[in-house]
């Protein structure tokens, strides 16, 4: 089946370089497979306009297709593979002249994207409540062309499309409808050049540090929310929010269960047997002494009221759980096992 290179773009045998690009800028974005999925006709049909347009765009290959038709152009002259790479976004940045600098006026006005960060933190800072220095990077209106992405120095020129008036007008024989300028957005003037600085994107990176309040008490995964600090949006969208997931460590001694604590201790035999003290350091680096009270049997657990964690955004803390471990000596000496056996003569 023979393709006519002319018939696909819809222009004419003698059309100019100028013609055939617009031609081929507006079939390509109706065509493009992301604007619609799965749609196989449409993918066949982009896949033409692709191979027309790689033809009809080059002078050599448009004058050997002229002469001799698509036989000619065999062997390596056909669309080539990376010439279909393109996403649409490329193909919105590269149709700049054709939607403006900014890819359409409309794209404006969305809110900034988020930016997520993760910041870890030991125990003990979850226990207390800490602050943290959270470098970021995020886009910011630029500065030069404050987020129009028109090059302040080179002003304004009439936009071709609608020739100044805002409006354009579409339609066939029967009937006409008119419709506000795509390519200006109805301003009737388009930048004469992009930002120097920006490239036409209106935005540019900054790198910022925030510092953040970490309350106490915070759980492992609690997300922050620092509104208004993350992207910029458009010229008149407001900043996404700067989203940021605390992870608290895994601590040696201290296991953590909502706002109580968990740890153990090792007590000697004699003082599970009559009783005893143990010096101890909490969580928040406090020395205290826990009490063995008489018959402590191994693996009991010892409650420690208050000494937990804070229940986030209240004054009330959780309380300490202490396992107890009772050591058995492997060796005794001479005289302490002369004292045991009279022990175990007495029970
Ligand atoms: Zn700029
Ligand atoms: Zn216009």
């Amino acid at each position: 089946m023979r393709k006519d290179y002319y018939e696909i773009l819809g222009v004419s045998r003698n059309a100019t370089q100028e013609e055939i690009k617009k031609a081929y800028r507006r079939l390509a974005l109706k065509y493009h497979p992301d604007r619609n999925q799965q749609d196989r006709e449409a993918e066949e049909k982009f896949k033409e306009i692709v191979e027309a347009y790689s033809v009809l765009s080059d002078p050599e290959k448009r004058r050997i297709y002229d002469l001799y038709g698509e036989e000619g152009l065999k062997g390596g002259a056909r669309a080539s593979a990376d010439f279909f790479e393109f996403n649409l976004d490329d193909l919105f940045s590269s149709f700049e002249d054709f939607f403006g600098p900014f890819g359409g006026f409309s794209r404006q006005k969305r809110r900034g994207s988020h930016v997520e960060k993760t910041v870890w933190i030991s125990l003990e800072e979850a226990a207390t409540g800490t602050a943290r220095e959270v470098e970021l990077e995020r886009t910011t209106l630029c500065p030069r062309c404050k987020g129009t992405g028109a090059e302040p120095e080179a002003g304004w020129k009439k936009c071709p499309l609608c020739h100044g008036a805002g409006r354009v007008i579409e339609g066939g024989f029967f009937f006409r409808i008119e419709k506000t300028c795509p390519r200006c957005g109805g301003r009737g003037y388009i930048p004469a050049a992009v930002c120097r600085r920006c490239g036409g994107k209106g935005f540019v990176i900054e790198k910022k540090t925030i510092k953040i309040n970490i309350p106490a008490g915070v759980e492992d995964g609690t997300i922050l929310v620092a509104s208004g600090e993350g992207n910029a949006g458009g010229t008149t969208g407001a900043r996404g929010d700067l989203r940021i997931t605390v992870r608290v460590k895994e601590h040696p001694y201290f296991h953590r269960q909502g706002a109580d604590l968990f740890t153990e201790a090792k007590v000697d035999y004699i003082s599970a047997i009559l009783g005893g003290e143990l010096e101890m350091k909490d969580i928040y680096g406090q020395n205290f002494i826990l009490k063995i009270p008489p018959g402590t049997q191994p693996g009991a657990k010892i409650k420690v009221p208050g000494k937990g964690l804070p229940h986030l955004g209240r004054e009330k803390r959780g309380d300490l759980f202490v396992k107890i471990k009772v050591e058995i000596p492997t060796r005794v000496s001479g005289k302490e096992k002369e004292l045991l056996e009279k022990i175990r003569k007495l029970r």
